[in-house]
């Protein structure tokens, strides 16, 4: 193969919207209320832009990603670029662009907006194109060569970034009243004039090179997708007077799309050599390379925040460099999911600040790389030697390495990860202990989470008030919903977890080896931007976490509170994680320190317990081959935490959503004594589906919709339990919410409870006659 011919430049795939003091999320904000203009807005993210692509210059990045910025979402903005605007936004998108956009994202009092999900496994949410038979798209390059535009008069070379044909279509679904089974992807011939359109605008526009996003291609794909692939690529690369095209992939390998892409007739792959998708270099080579074309390598862990291996990847783009005609470096994805600069953490211990790399640091390092590909790595030697000496103390630190921690963990047995007792008998134990009616009452965990609760919190930081007045508010607060169950009728109790600011952030201030950012801000979806703890070390729990407040709660009561926690996985799968052990060894030691307080609740008396897990199916890989795998140490650490109880402890866990299908197995392998899951909206069919997956233990579907404001009455919770009794006996059967009830008002939480408590007495005497 041809050695490169071109020094080795770094690039970006997209880079963080905010701003360093979430300027963005401020404007908007202030735009939705009235008190920012549309042009303060426009002005804003323009200075915005400016400022990232300075920032990426500065860094040494050489061509700079534009049109990757967005007021909301990249995949709506994808929406407006192909002009599948659905029928019920129309009117709102022609008498206002800006605020029909916004009214697609959000929805108004008449139109409710475009459904939002999970970008792959990352933490970001879409909002998902709706689209059907009818669908009629219409090229709108308006933003993307605007952009361009600014980027190109500022004197930078953009590159535009849109989403691509093939995973536009395969991350939209059908349109409402669309049937359930039409395929997106069946409009591909109608999409690619479209796009061919907006690659002829951004050429007349002054695009040398155009980026489009595949990440859909590194799932898994039927042989018809990867077709479909084929022929969009065949087909655009067919097209004159049109920019090279860099194809770009990531968050796993291409696999069976590397083949596919590596023949089109493009110019320019996208790919990313970390976690699994490292896989990609030996499949590269497998294929002959990217003889003719240029080769975008992603070595820098895009989406965690830890600082490069500069010398690992430096012999990994060395081995690149005889596979393609021209090798450039960058992150593994758009830096969208990191925060923007590390070098603003100056609340940590500095040599630990040393560890980090946020986007503005990945940016450097990936321009560094290409130093060290295009002179040799004689050119960057104080740097190396600066980043060994980084790795070195991060590998030696204490946080690190907890030797009993190691101790512990390594003595770990598979007798640990199981109940000493199987389930029956346990039920028997649980039945006995409890004496709860048939078809007990319970909710999810959290009570509304009232102003003047913020408002304590508020209190708290600005120091208005002191630690001790805090704990009184929240201890009053205790009472309230204590006082409110008891009256209301509900058989198991939960505290209202008013002291909780998010139900992994809780945890990690408490536990040794989590790290907390200042500014680590990262969009979670529109202008909600989350701040990630970082599990940085060797977790321990110096003392017990949740007792004070558990022994508060039952004391107030004679019937069971249930201690509440969050399970290992979820603790992952929220927080940034280490990358220099197994995801599977850190979740072990989390799942111990929870074990530790599992054990202390169940001393101080809790006879019922609940494990959090909504993240174990968002965290499943990408590629079904790598499931089980995970799978099976996301269950043992679930097992882990909560196997060292007595019989007649009963553990409860709980997800947030209804569709279980590839992970109905492992909610078994869980062995959880009492499963409660979302159910409500699709009537059910949850219940049916354990049923037939031969589920046995305990189930609590929701018969309450809490995503939505509307309170069922007591004839629907009914109902809905009528339908739960066709699939779940009786004596297996929980009444509860769909989910927490932080997010809804008392008022409704009183009615919709009352209705619910009502529907289960209803329901109980039907059966006992
Ligand atoms: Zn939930």
């Amino acid at each position: 193969m041809s050695s490169s011919s071109t020094t080795p430049q770094a690039t970006v795939h997209g880079y963080p919207r905010q701003g360093p003091n979430r300027e963005l999320k401020k404007a908007i904000e202030g735009y939705w209320a009235g008190r920012v203009s549309a042009e303060v807005l426009r002005v804003t993210a323009a200075d915005l832009r400016r400022d990232n692509w300075h920032r990426l210059a500065e860094a040494g990045v050489t061509e700079v990603p534009t049109g990757d910025f967005s007021l909301y979402d990249h995949v709506l903005d994808a929406t407006v670029a192909v002009g599948a605007i659905p029928p019920r936004h129309r009117a709102a998108v022609a008498a206002d662009p800006l605020d029909g956009y916004f009214a697609m994202a959000r929805g108004t009092q008449d139109v409710a907006p475009l459904e939002m999900t999970k970008w792959f496994d990352t933490n970001y949410h879409y909002l998902v194109p709706e689209l059907g038979p009818d669908t009629v798209f219409a090229a709108n390059s308006t933003k993307a060569v605007a952009e361009l535009r600014e980027a190109l008069a500022l004197g930078h070379r953009g590159r535009p970034v849109l989403l691509g044909p093939v995973s536009y279509l395969l991350l939209a679904k059908p349109a409402p009243g669309v049937a359930a089974d039409f395929q997106p992807i069946t409009l591909l011939d109608r999409l690619l004039p479209v796009y061919a359109e907006l690659l002829a605008d951004l050429r007349a526009a002054g695009a040398e090179w155009v980026q489009l996003d595949e990440p859909a291609l590194v799932q898994d794909r039927t042989p018809a997708e990867l077709n479909a692939a084929a022929r969009a690529y065949r087909e655009l690369g067919a097209v004159t007077d049109r920019p090279k095209l860099l194809i770009a992939s990531y968050f796993d390998r291409l696999g069976k799309a590397l083949p596919v892409l590596a023949k089109a007739p493009i110019e320019g792959l996208a790919l990313d050599f970390t976690g699994p998708a490292a896989a990609n270099l030996d499949d590269l080579a497998a294929v002959g390379g990217l003889p003719g074309k240029r080769l975008v390598a992603g070595v820098v862990d895009g989406r965690n925040i830890w600082i490069n291996d500069l010398e690992k990847s430096l012999s990994t783009l060395a081995v690149l460099l005889g596979l393609a005609d021209r090798v450039d470096v960058a992150p593994s994805c758009s830096l969208l999911h990191v925060p923007l600069d590390a070098d603003r953490e100056r609340d940590l211990d500095p040599q630990v600040a040393r560890w980090l790399a946020f986007a503005r640091q990945k940016a450097a390092e990936a321009a560094l790389l290409a130093r060290g590909l295009g002179e040799g790595a004689s050119a960057i030697t104080a740097e190396l030697a600066a980043n060994r000496a980084d790795l070195a103390s991060r590998a030696a630190s204490a946080l690190t390495y907890d030797p009993a921690v190691r101790a512990r963990t390594a003595a770990t047995t598979a007798a640990d990860a199981r109940r000493a007792q199987a389930y029956p008998e346990r039920a028997e134990a649980q039945r006995t202990r409890l004496g709860l009616p048939l078809l007990p009452t319970t909710t999810i965990g959290s009570f509304p989470q009232t102003p003047e609760l913020r408002t304590a919190r508020a209190d708290l930081r600005a120091g208005r008030i002191d630690a001790a007045a805090y704990r009184e508010r929240m201890e009053a607060e205790v009472r309230e919903v204590i006082a409110y169950q008891e009256k209301a009728g509900l058989d198991v109790l939960v505290h209202g977890e008013p002291e909780r600011n998010d139900m992994v952030q809780y945890f990690a201030e408490q536990l040794t080896g989590y790290l907390a950012t200042r500014h680590g801000w990262v969009q979670s979806y529109g202008t909600r931007y989350v701040r990630p703890p970082v599990l940085a070390g060797d977790i321990s729990r110096p003392e017990p976490m949740t007792t004070d407040w558990y022994r508060y709660a039952q004391g107030l009561t004679d019937r069971p509170v249930k201690g509440m926690l969050t399970g290992p996985v979820t603790m992952l799968a929220w927080s940034f994680v280490r990358d220099d052990q197994p995801l599977a060894e850190t979740a072990r030691q989390v799942a111990l320190a929870l074990r530790d307080e599992v054990t202390d609740l169940e001393a101080a008396g809790a006879a019922v317990i609940q494990v959090d897990e909504p993240a174990l199916r968002e965290t499943l890989p990408l590629r079904a081959a790598d499931r089980a795998a995970y799978l099976a140490w996301a269950t043992e650490a679930f097992r882990l935490a909560t196997s060292a109880v007595r019989a007649d402890t009963q553990i409860h866990t709980h997800m947030c959503y209804a569709e279980f299908g590839a992970i109905m197995t492992a909610i078994d392998d869980l062995d959880a004594d009492v499963i409660s899951l979302e159910a409500a909206r699709s009537h059910m069919q949850v219940a049916g589906e354990l049923a037939e997956a031969g589920y046995p233990r305990e189930v609590g579907p929701g018969v309450w919709d809490i995503h939505s404001p509307r309170v069922p009455s007591t004839e629907e919770a009914a109902g809905l339990l009528r339908a739960g009794l066709a699939a779940i006996p009786a004596e297996r059967l929980w009444v509860n919410p769909d989910c927490g009830l932080k997010t809804r008002g008392w008022s409704e939480t009183r009615a919709s409870l009352g209705h619910l408590v009502a529907a289960a007495r209803e329901v109980r005497a039907e059966l006992t006659g």
